[in-house]
């Protein structure tokens, strides 16, 4: 017999972009899929959960996520290459750290994201992950993942979370390396960041050339994966664009020749103003940061921001990422970069919500199997005490969530008091 829930006095948030709320709606699961939404469902050998009219929305969709680390500010210079490789070279420390990355992976879920995009992280520790949640074997979301990046030689998370390539062709042997891991995509760090730059004014600079994008965009493409690229300033979104990659991450101050290769290229954009607010706007001590990362933290802070704005503006797709494990930004909080590209990018809180959700599926290109609730999709669901239109914090702590049809109610995360009171304060402000 099948496995059948049917979830009445539902009022329905779809996900699509005009979305209005349907009342006295009922969805019926069955195997873990939509099978029906309506008013007079077929309720026979069904589990039926009453919801008193609580609020139906698809899942969120977390389209950046780091799965080594917490969010908590760390120690300047704890995250060098050398420790790491000392970490990850130890048997009991590699699986210690495994086991973090599934718990911040069921973070994620358990706060409502049901699922996640990984953009760097350590060895195939992502995949693992992503395969032990497919096969039942852990609790987590849908994963996309890219396991370890590319990177240069002094270049952003270079020996970390990337390998760090010197030629095209090596940027190609480290692109089918990284594939055969089974990855779902291929992320490069085309520039700097805010916490690695050397020079006022300067975050993000170019550290790999285009030949090296090319080769790797080229590669990756031919294996059948998309390509992500973590680009923080104007000169660095150009040579992505211009080498291929599909999504920009992060982003910077745009051109018209940039908002015009978008176009062409199809690409998207991954608004991430999350790991910004703090940096740019925080007291130094509180992210253990100098006064030039702040400056530099505002530069790309900006940029981000006029980034998605250009982009909505020239109907190029603009995604949601929270960049997780950057100082003060949790596994659970994707509530707060609906929030911030709400307040910052001027957008209304329903598109907030469908760029978290369907809008994140197109770009992924999941949009067949999530990110609405419609028929014939995966039943993957945030269920809401009240309106979340109204107020996007109602996100912060679901009533339910729903993941292919399983249902965990009253789901709960462990929150960091500090970081918590300090994002609250900088949010009153907005
Ligand atoms: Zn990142």
């Amino acid at each position: 017999m099948k496995n059948k829930i049917t979830l009445t006095h539902c009022i329905i948030l779809e996900g699509n972009e005009n979305m209005e709320p349907k009342e006295n709606m009922s969805i019926v699961i069955e195997d873990g899929l939509i099978s029906y939404i309506g008013e007079n469902p077929n309720t026979k050998d069904s589990e039926i959960i009453d919801l008193y009219d609580k609020y139906v929305l698809p899942g969120l969709i977390n389209a950046h996520v780091h799965l080594p680390g917490s969010g908590k500010p760390s120690k300047p210079g704890s995250q060098n290459a050398d420790s790491v490789k000392k970490l990850i070279g130890n048997p009991i420390a590699y699986s210690v750290i495994k086991r973090m990355c599934a718990n911040y992976a069921k973070t994620e879920l358990l706060s409502g994201t049901t699922t996640i995009r990984t953009m760097g992280g350590l060895g195939q520790i992502d995949s693992s992950i992503r395969d032990s949640v497919n096969n039942g074997e852990k609790i987590g979301p849908r994963m996309l993942v890219s396991d370890m990046a590319v990177s240069v030689p002094g270049g952003h998370m270079a020996g970390v979370l990337a390998y760090e390539a010197t030629s095209p062709e090596e940027c190609r042997t480290y692109v089918s390396k990284i594939a055969e891991g089974k990855p779902d995509i291929i992320k490069l760090m085309i520039t700097g960041g805010v916490l690695d730059a050397k020079v006022k004014g300067e975050p993000g600079i170019l550290k790999m050339p285009l030949e090296y994008v090319e080769a790797a965009c080229a590669e990756a493409h031919k294996l059948g994966f998309k390509v992500a690229a973590h680009t923080e300033s104007t000169e660095g979104v150009l040579v992505a664009l211009k080498g291929g990659v599909d999504t920009i991450e992060h982003g910077a101050m745009p051109t018209d020749e940039i908002i015009a290769l978008y176009k062409e290229r199809k690409a998207a954009d991954i608004c991430t103003i999350s790991p910004a607010l703090p940096i740019a706007t925080f007291p130094t001590e509180l992210t253990n940061s100098t006064e030039l990362v702040q400056y530099n933290g505002k530069v790309v802070m900006d940029g981000i921001i006029e980034s998605a704005k250009e982009c909505l503006a020239n109907d190029i797709p603009v995604g949601l990422g929270t960049d997780t494990a950057c100082p003060f930004v949790t596994h659970y909080n994707m509530w707060r970069e609906l929030y911030l590209f709400h307040k910052y990018v001027g957008v209304s809180t329903s598109f907030a919500l469908y760029s978290a959700t369907l809008g994140n599926a197109k770009i992924l290109g999941i949009e067949k199997e999530t990110g609405s609730v419609t028929e014939g999709k995966s039943a993957d669901l945030f269920i809401a005490d009240c309106n979340p239109l109204d107020d996007l914090s109602i996100l912060a702590k679901p009533y339910m969530v729903v993941f292919k049809g399983k249902i965990m109610k009253n789901p709960k995360v462990k929150k960091y008091a500090k970081i918590e009171k300090n994002l609250d304060v900088a949010f009153a402000k907005l």
